[in-house]
């Protein structure tokens, strides 16, 4: 008796890191085997530096970190922002948290509904006596209004810190988003669009900031027994600059497959019933393709699909869900009804270079149905 046995449905994550071929990890492994310096500012840390700021034609040096949470805490450091601060209800908790566990008092102005980037009009509306800084995440790759922000800062004596953990890449009106703000800060996490495992980059617009941003990450050192200031141990280490060099060298090709899968879930998605638009990109901005998200026309038809999905086995994130102005434990002001209802509705659909087309049009076909 024959028994067929229907081959398993491959399960489809959010997202998977790209990995480079293993034996030229092993390779540059070696160097540092060769030189015993595992961490501390080593030649692989300083090669990626150069290579950031090369790639995003950067003015400033890119500082490496252990991750990009300990770059956005550092920049309050560097900056000297200690009070009230407004940020986006729609972001990663990280962009929240930071500056909470910073001793800042956050304050939450309210999102764009088409860009989903904070709305420039609710930034001047939380202004207070007391603000000292606008912390604001470029969502999904797409930049802030960072023109209308700039104008905000200057008149009233602002800081920005940019939360740009997102936005890898990405040129705005031809030149690196990260020019923009007193700081930027980009992860390099597993899960971004470039990883190097854990770490994350810190760009500073004076020298005066940049310079803190260097010795701040390594105990405020200034030499072995002399010390710039205080500071903390955000090092990253060669193991990690060493993975970050390895996925540069494919970078074209995670680009360039990215852009494809979102371009078939463009197709694919086309006049979808129960979608309402898309995300509408800043004039001016290039797309870095570092998620594919969705939004529903209502939470009960995105509840539906995210059960269809998971039963077969496709596992997409609700980002970001719930709006981090009705996050108890972030103990904020501001109540924030776009970005409560954009949160109730958007789906970021799995997108990473290990899908093909075919993968891409099985997610299609259960959110059509
Ligand atoms: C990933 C992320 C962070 C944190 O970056 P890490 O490198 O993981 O510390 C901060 N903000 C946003 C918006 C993120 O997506």
């Amino acid at each position: 008796m024959h028994i067929t046995h229907m081959p398993p449905t491959k399960a489809i994550p959010v997202t998977e890191p790209f990995l480079p071929p293993f034996k030229d990890y092993v390779r540059r492994l070696q160097g540092i085997w060769e030189r015993k310096l595992l961490t501390n500012d080593g030649p692989l840390v300083q090669e990626l530096e150069q290579k950031l700021q090369t790639h995003h034609g950067l003015g400033r040096m890119a500082r490496c970190l252990a991750n990009g949470a300990l770059g956005l805490q550092i920049a309050f450091k560097a900056l000297g922002v200690a009070g009230e601060v407004i940020t986006s209800p729609f972001s990663y908790v990280a962009t929240a948290s930071c500056p909470l566990w910073e001793g800042c008092r956050l304050v939450f102005a309210d999102i764009e509904p088409d860009s989903l980037t904070l709305d420039p009009q609710a930034i001047e509306a939380a202004i207070t006596p007391r603000t000292e800084a606008i912390v604001a995440p470029h969502v999904f790759g797409n930049p802030c209004d960072v023109e209308a922000i700039a104008a905000i800062a200057a008149k009233r004596g602002l800081a920005v810190i940019y939360d740009a953990a997102h936005a890898f890449g990405v040129n705005f009106k031809g030149r690196s988003i990260l020019e923009w703000g007193d700081v930027s800060m980009v992860s390099l996490h597993a899960t971004k669009l470039f990883h190097s495992v854990e770490g994350g980059f810190v760009v500073a617009q004076t020298p005066e900031v940049d310079a803190k941003l260097e010795w701040m990450r390594r105990f405020g050192h200034n030499g072995p027994g002399d010390f710039h200031g205080v500071g903390i141990n955000a090092k990253m280490s060669e193991f990690h600059a060493a993975m970050g060099l390895c996925v540069f060298d494919h970078l074209d090709t995670i680009l360039s497959l990215r852009r494809s899968r979102s371009e078939d879930y463009d197709v694919g998605l086309a006049g979808c019933p129960g979608l309402a638009d898309g995300i509408a990109w800043r004039t001016g901005a290039s797309r870095n393709y570092a998620y594919y998200s969705v939004l529903f026309e209502s939470e009960r038809m995105l509840l539906r699909a995210v059960d269809r999905l998971h039963r077969a086995s496709v596992f997409p994130r609700r980002y970001f869900h719930p709006s981090l102005d009705t996050v108890a434990s972030l103990g904020s002001w501001g109540d924030c009804p776009v970005s409560q209802d954009v949160s109730s509705r958007v789906l970021c659909l799995p997108l990473s270079t290990s899908m093909d087309e075919d993968d891409v049009a099985r997610v299609c076909e259960l959110i059509r149905g």
